[in-house]
């Protein structure tokens, strides 16, 4: 007997929708192949790329400001319709954590995926109000190259293998001070944003 004979509400299915946050200083490929990949694995309905305003993990370290960072990631993704720029991080005064952002995208009939590298999900144990975090979302760690990745206490998790690609944002910015070529690690429209406000270069 089908649901509705049966009396049985029957509402649209959850949207699916996956937050892929990071510091993205600047964004690359590796970051782009591995929220693609998740999307797809996973079905997702949508796929937040989630800029960081000021990490408390990196407090020092981050260099592009949080409207810069966040104008390279929209760059990049402007010509996918299923990868999203999203600011709200960006325009919450304070220290970022994960928590408030995941607790401001909940909603009945939304599921929520936080993607982390398996970096970053060794150390998710430290994370602000991380028992919340774990009651609000599915976590997707993903893994290279037949890497093993964490089980994470506490949270439902799920691995998704995607292609390894050896680049990170350090390396990056490095080269850009040395003024050497990052184009084809990072997509030409952000490559256009991150010269025009002449970001990572030694100032003369
Ligand atoms: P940095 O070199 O400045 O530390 P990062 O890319 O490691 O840069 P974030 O921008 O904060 O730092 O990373 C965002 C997310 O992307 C993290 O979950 C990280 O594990 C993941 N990530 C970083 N580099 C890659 C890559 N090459 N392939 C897949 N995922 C990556």
């Amino acid at each position: 007997m089908a649901d509705e004979e049966r009396g049985a509400a029957v509402g649209p299915p959850p949207e699916r929708v996956g937050i892929f946050g990071g510091t993205f200083d600047p964004i690359h490929v590796g970051h782009l192949v591995a929220a693609n990949e998740v999307h797809h694995r996973l079905g997702l309905d949508r796929m937040l790329l989630v800029v960081a305003g000021d990490p408390w993990q990196k407090r020092g370290e981050v260099i592009a400001s949080a409207e810069a960072r966040l104008a390279m990631v929209a760059a990049a993704v402007a010509e996918m319709p299923h990868l999203e720029a999203c600011a709200l991080e960006v325009e919450r005064a304070g220290t970022t954590y994960t928590v408030d952002t995941v607790e401001h995208l909940a909603a009945p009939g939304r599921e929520l995926f936080l993607v982390v590298g398996s970096d970053v999900a060794a150390r998710l144990g430290t994370w602000h109000r991380v028992d919340d975090l774990a009651r609000l979302v599915t976590l997707v760690v993903v893994t290279r190259d037949g890497e093993v990745g964490p089980e994470v206490p506490k949270f439902a998790t799920t691995h998704v293998p995607v292609p390894r690609l050896d680049v990170s944002s350090t390396d990056l910015r490095a080269r850009v001070a040395a003024g050497a070529p990052i184009d084809f690690l990072v997509p030409a429209p952000a490559v256009h944003v991150l010269h025009a406000r002449r970001l990572y270069t030694p100032l003369r």
